[in-house]
């Protein structure tokens, strides 16, 4: 049961089966996509996070399996061989991937999944389930507001920051791969526009599997 009161096991809000969906954000680093993803999260019911795995080092206030799986360069390359995988990426000289088991059975569960995952992790999902991905790319209102957020967030060292902003332009050339365009002014704007996608797609007709049923039986009801 969610926050809501509502039955997730395959269906949707309305009671119509249906299957999940691929929800992407990808940005460069310090565009606010990681306080929009937790912001969906609290606020949509049905709508998990895939934690994805790394091999770079843990930030102060991470958490292990919340933030994501840190590994080491030998556990990642052994989820690689063995399939466990179902993207992953090498960004700033870090692994990054998706572990595949809890997505596949998010999504047959009818449950929505949200990734923060670069472009080129967008790519690969986009090839393997065009149909289940909806991407959206959150881009900054300037370079400045990107370099001031990247600086409040006092994580990274200065080279650090400087690799990320250099790289921002790079990540930003992708924007075109992407469904919806966010440009984020507002973290309460950007957040509402993100949550009216989400709802819309949840609408669509291709992924609502259990339509046909339901509208068999609404003919039924009416043709007594
Ligand atoms: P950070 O180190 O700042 O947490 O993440 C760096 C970048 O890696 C971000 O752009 C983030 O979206 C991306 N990233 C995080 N997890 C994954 C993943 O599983 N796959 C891919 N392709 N990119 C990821």
């Amino acid at each position: 049961m969610t926050a809501s009161g509502h039955d997730f096991d395959g269906v949707g809000f309305d009671g119509v089966e249906r299957r999940g969906l691929m929800f992407v954000l990808s940005s460069p680093s310090g565009a606010g996509k990681t306080t929009l993803s937790r912001m969906l999260i609290e606020r949509m019911a049905g709508l998990k996070m895939s934690v994805s795995a790394t091999t770079r080092p843990m930030r102060p206030g991470e958490v292990d399996g919340r933030d994501y799986f840190f590994v080491d360069k030998v556990r990642f390359e052994q989820m690689v061989k063995q399939g466990e995988l179902l993207e992953w990426a090498t960004v700033f000289d870090n692994r990054y991937g998706t572990p595949r088991v809890p997505v596949e059975a998010a999504l047959s569960a009818g449950q929505d999944v949200l990734f923060d995952i670069d472009w080129q992790g967008t790519q690969q999902l986009r090839e393997k389930a065009r149909a289940d991905v909806v991407s959206v790319f959150i881009l900054p209102p300037s370079a400045a507001d990107l370099e001031r957020r990247l600086h409040t967030r006092a994580q990274d060292s200065e080279q650090v920051i400087l690799g990320r902003m250099n790289r921002a332009a790079h990540e930003m050339s992708h924007w075109a791969e992407y469904d919806y365009i966010v440009i984020n002014h507002d973290v309460d704007e950007a957040f509402a526009e993100v949550q009216s996608i989400l709802k819309a797609e949840r609408l669509k007709r291709e992924r609502r599997t259990g339509l046909t049923n339901f509208v068999r039986a609404l003919q039924r009801q009416l043709e007594k």
